[in-house]
């Protein structure tokens, strides 16, 4: 039930609230110990501010957060440190998360001195050494500054930054995105490598289903502020139950002309409702082009549709709560 709304103010100087951007709405979701879970959807959708609400980087506004037992949404601020220890957030851009004045060495060192580990230079030192060797590249670059690495490397170094404090569960928030399409595949596999080396969790946050199918166990599938499908990333990647996540599917370019025939793409009408005004029912209704009776008077439910992949769309059976008023 995992809720972010952002109050909308009107213009002037009253700035009386008026209506709120509903970025998550009443997410149910789950992330299983040393999964990589794929979080899809459009941009907008809201799965940035769940990455981040996730680790009270935003604060959630309703629901809750579980982690490992512990309810992240009533920490205080001491335990809320401790919770940045095990989760981490690994950022779209390398550029923008490393400050342009500190030699990477330092930055990749600051997890460890906010944490209080490694105390002492020459233990810092070494266990930057060993982080920077753990991500590729050469621990002689400690002394460089970001803006003498290349993307891919710069990349690295916020990965080694963001695994610093030995965590467990890394948000991945469009890591790949940013970078050149051949060295897209080279972090993929870093990271991949990384995760069976240390026994990692992650949350992969993209808007590209290419890249998330390869490297998911499961998928969930987010629309304005829903999330609307989880399975298996071979369920959802071939046997999708819901139809936003079969025309996300369509829109995914395929290798070769003989695999585009018999394709079918289903090109959506319409734009994405604004998250100030989310539709009543199923708020996919507006572009949906299997829609019926019960989508504009039933939110339907994020309910199992067979072999445990759930799917919050009436076709499977009308399941969830009627709109009221
Ligand atoms: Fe389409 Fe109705 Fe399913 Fe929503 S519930 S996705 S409108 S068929
Ligand atoms: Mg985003």
């Amino acid at each position: 039930g995992l809720q972010v709304h952002f109050p909308v103010r009107s213009r002037g100087l009253r700035r009386r609230p008026v209506g709120a951007v509903r970025a998550v709405d009443g997410v149910d979701l789950d992330v299983v110990r040393g999964e990589t879970l794929g979080l899809v959807g459009e941009s907008g959708c809201g799965k940035s501010t769940l990455g981040n609400a996730l680790l009270r980087l935003v604060e959630p506004t309703g629901g809750t957060v579980t982690f490992d037992g512990q309810d992240v949404t009533a920490m205080d601020a001491r335990r809320l440190r401790a919770l940045r220890r095990r989760a981490v957030m690994v950022f779209q851009d390398p550029y923008a998360s490393l400050d342009p004045r500190v030699p990477v060495g330092r930055a990749v060192a600051e997890p460890l001195e906010i944490h209080g580990l490694h105390p002492g230079a020459s233990a810092r030192s070494a266990r930057v050494a060993e982080l920077l060797d753990l991500v590729g590249l050469d621990p002689g670059v400690a002394g460089r500054y970001p803006h003498e690495f290349s993307g891919g490397q710069r990349q690295r170094i916020g990965i080694a930054r963001a695994l610093a404090a030995e965590p467990d569960f890394v948000v991945c928030d469009e890591a790949i995105a940013s970078l050149d399409v051949s060295v897209q595949a080279q972090v993929l596999n870093l990271l991949r490598d990384l995760q069976r080396r240390l026994g990692l969790t992650y949350l992969f946050v993209s808007h590209d289903l290419a890249a998330v199918r390869h490297v998911s166990d499961r998928i969930a599938v987010m629309y304005l502020g829903r999330v609307v499908e989880v399975g298996t990333a071979a369920q959802v990647a071939s046997r999708p139950k819901h139809p936003y996540t079969r025309a996300l599917l369509s829109a995914v370019p395929v290798p070769s002309p003989a695999a585009e025939r018999g394709r079918q793409r289903i090109v959506l009408g319409g734009d994405v409702p604004s998250a100030t005004a989310v539709p009543t029912g199923c708020r996919f209704r507006t572009r949906c082009p299997d829609a019926f009776e019960p989508c504009p008077r039933v939110d339907p439910a994020l309910a199992d549709r067979g072999d445990g992949q759930l799917a919050a769309c009436h076709l499977h059976g009308v399941v969830g709560e009627p709109v009221r008023g």
